[in-house]
């Protein structure tokens, strides 16, 4: 496949010195601060007058349509004032100005939730079935039908009025834990020093250990890293364990005092998702942990280890330092999704084209990749390529969430056109397995063929398997809470540990630290429950992926362009079941352990040859 063949002229770090089709163009937003300003005064304006909708409801049609409109407009407003700051911001996060004007939206946005929470309450107090008559008379009112019935199904976990307004004193506290966890684990942590075989010298900060982990090729740099590291957690791992005790007993408390029968029920409620989805998930993933111990008894052998351990899981296992030039790839990422069919690729293509990506790393600029969708004019990409294959993907990935927004925008009312979390990943998943297909089928390079397959089947175990286990893990030790059961530092090094046995079985050497790795992952400080929705885009993903390339690939790509239009105008179980994916069904699970024992056996012949 054509690559560059010479290193890439260096680049220049000043902003002002990267040409402009590699920016993105904030004047599609605005043309100047001052429009911003008269924007954001309008929106003020609006905030106002929404307010004074309070108690007007309950006159019928025209009042509840009104709240509605108004509602649409500030919020269409709201996106274009919140990201022409914020998206600047990120392109130079030393700029005070207009940092301090991205907090003034924040504090505006605080005061508009205030000024719109009057809304729910008043509208709940309306029979249903009042609503109902008024929706069949009113077309335009029967554009909020989903909205309004979701809202209903809902209410029977809102308390009464004495009742919300407790769950609404105890919400300050609801945070201490998830905050105290941030202060241990980066304010106050003293992250060590350490020596490695080359003599450097260097501070383990998770940055740097995730680097180390990733690209030193002694075994024993890794474990001179992950030991330093996770030494620091021991030594407050009471203290861990007291967090998130607290956080599992402030989730029971909010399920119980909900009328939630579990924790787990109160997470996925707002979803509309059955409980069973998740436990099927699991479920269905320890039976089939076969080939992700197959994957990691291959890598042993060629990383020829005499044990095996946590942190041997991302030394890639062949070096590889190709380099892949940005307007090279841009080709390849259109007519990999070719199956998508020749809109969806001019659509892509017009996304390439200019104004939409900001590109290249600058002094000040934020790190890592996003997708933005900024209603009313395009998706705004955030990049920082350096010419890795992990760039190409990302880009491939992060060109995914844009054609999602950019469908979905274009087909549904305002009120639908932002999808949630539990579909969102789809598209950036497929985006990415169909350039791998790609890739794969024009590369002859057996080292960069063997790096593309270890790069999807590091997708898999980093996005399937480890979050499962993370979900595994979070399902675990919350009914422990609701059970009455003990939550201790041993009791739940003991649980991953099991965990880890469970998974890897012999393929990983557990040592003395292994265990105790709960306390650092944040996500089960700060966001519950939410892991397991990356493994369940992940199933979907492959599922359509393999549809659209398969011999009913016509009919797959329709349901899979109507999933990306319909926006959140549907539960999203719904949307998926609509688009071919059950993921109440062990076989759409057991479609990824399928994926992942073909891939691990692929790589095997790739590194045979080598
Ligand atoms: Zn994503």
């Amino acid at each position: 496949m054509p690559v560059a063949e010479n290193a890439p002229p260096v680049r220049s770090r000043l902003r002002a010195e990267i040409p402009d089709r590699f920016k993105w163009n904030l004047h599609d937003i605005f043309e100047s601060w001052d429009a911003w300003q008269a924007a954001y005064a309008e929106l003020e304006r609006g905030i106002d007058k929404y307010a004074q909708l309070k108690g007007s409801l309950s006159q019928g049609t025209e009042q509840l349509l009104a709240a509605f409109r108004l509602s649409e407009q500030l919020g269409q407003l709201a996106y274009k004032v919140w990201y022409y700051p914020s998206l600047l911001y990120d392109t130079d996060q030393r700029d005070n100005t207009v940092n301090a004007r991205r907090q003034q939206v924040q504090i505006l946005f605080a005061r508009w939730k205030q000024a719109e929470s009057w809304f729910n309450p008043e509208l709940l107090q309306i029979p249903l079935e009042t609503i109902r008559t008024w929706m069949d008379g009113n077309a335009d009112l029967a554009v909020y039908r989903f909205a309004i019935e979701d809202l209903y199904r809902q209410q029977e976990h809102v308390l009464d009025e004495a009742g919300e307004r407790l769950m609404s004193l105890a919400s300050r506290l609801a945070s201490s834990p998830n905050d105290s966890y941030w202060a241990l684990s980066t304010a106050d942590a003293k992250f060590p020093t350490i020596t490695l075989s080359t003599g450097e010298s260097v501070t383990v900060s998770y940055g740097q250990y995730r680097a180390i982990l990733a690209t030193r090729r002694e075994q024993a740099d890794r474990e001179k890293a992950f030991v330093a590291l996770h030494e620091t957690y021991k030594a407050s791992l009471n203290t861990y364990a007291t967090l998130y005790n607290g956080v599992c007993q402030r989730d029971w408390f909010q399920a119980r005092a909900r009328g939630y029968a579990t924790t787990l029920e109160a997470a996925l409620h707002g979803d509309n998702i059955p409980p069973s989805v998740v436990e099927n998930l699991i479920e269905t993933t320890r039976q089939g942990v076969a080939p992700l111990r197959r994957y990691h008894q291959l890598r042993r052998r060629v990383l020829k280890v005499p044990s095996y351990h946590v942190y041997d899981l991302s030394i890639p296992l062949v070096t590889f330092d190709k380099k892949y030039g940005y307007d090279d790839v841009l080709d390849w990422i259109v007519d990999a999704v070719a199956a998508l069919g020749p809109e969806y690729q001019a659509r892509m293509r017009e996304g390439f084209a200019g104004g939409w990506i900001d590109v290249y790393e600058n002094d000040g600029k934020r790190s890592g990749a996003y997708s933005a969708p900024v209603y009313g004019t395009h998706p705004y990409m955030l990049l920082n390529y350096t010419d890795t294959l992990d760039d190409v993907f990302t880009t491939a990935h992060e060109m995914g969430h844009s054609m999602h927004t950019i469908l979905s925008h274009e087909t549904q009312p305002f009120i639908y056109s932002n999808y949630t979390i539990f579909v969102a990943e789809v598209p950036s998943t497929l985006s990415e397995a169909l350039l791998l297909e790609y890739m794969l089928a024009r590369s002859t390079d057996p080292i960069e063929r063997a790096v593309l397959l270890q790069h999807a089947i590091d997708n898999i175990t980093g996005t399937f398997y480890t979050q499962v286990l993370f979900a595994d893990y979070e399902l675990r030790a919350h009914r422990l809470a609701e059970q009455d059961h003990p939550i201790t530092a041993d009791i739940l090094t003991e649980i991953y540990t099991q965990l880890l046995k469970d998974y890897y079985g012999d393929a990983l050497d557990l040592n003395e630290l292994t265990g105790l790795t709960w306390a650092r992952i944040p996500h089960f400080f700060n966001s519950p429950y939410y892991v397991y929705q990356y493994a369940t885009c992940f199933a979907s993903a492959a599922r359509l992926a393999g549809e659209i390339s398969g011999p009913n690939g016509a009919s797959a790509r329709t349901r899979y362009l109507d999933l990306l239009r319909s926006g959140g105008n549907d539960h999203p179980m719904e949307q998926l079941r609509k688009a071919g994916v059950d993921l109440s069904q062990p076989d759409t699970v057991r479609a990824v352990v399928d994926q992942l024992d073909d891939l691990v056996t692929r790589l095997e012949q790739e590194l045979a040859k080598l």
